[in-house]
């Protein structure tokens, strides 16, 4: 058994060069074993990632809130706490809150053949996030 505490942990800001708006994660760094990165990370209202792929594939487990989630070429799906929503590796996508609320969700991310690490692209634009209105 290994316990890592929140308490002395540091929140992190996201860097504009992955997030528009404000995105706060706690990240757990891959530890070797078991082979996964798990991180939780906190969307203000309309903040969400760039667009992005992880080479092993993502699996996020929303906590709170309402978000939004698109893989190019689908539709922008909304999300809502206990959704779990799966990407295949490579599958370029993003995720975030929706325009009026917050959201919170867990990152899984397998990390066997990578750092379970994040591909990161262009940001999804105001017209794009709005096509989910
Ligand atoms: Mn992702």
């Amino acid at each position: 058994m290994k316990l890592i505490p929140a308490l002395g942990a540091r929140s992190q800001r996201g860097p504009a060069e992955w997030f528009t708006g404000t995105v706060w994660r706690d990240a757990s760094p891959p530890q070797g074993s078991p082979d996964v990165a798990v991180s939780r990370v906190f969307f203000e209202p309309g903040a969400r990632t760039h667009w992005h792929t992880h080479p092993e594939g993502q699996i996020l487990h929303v906590i709170t809130g309402t978000g939004r989630a698109q893989r190019e070429g689908g539709e922008i799906v909304e999300i809502g706490p206990g959704d779990i929503v799966y990407f295949a590796p490579g599958e370029r996508h993003w995720h975030g809150a929706s325009p009026n609320n917050p959201m919170v969700h867990l990152a899984i991310n397998p990390a066997t053949t990578s750092d379970g690490g994040t591909d990161w692209q262009e940001p999804v634009t105001d017209k794009e996030y709005a096509a989910g209105e």
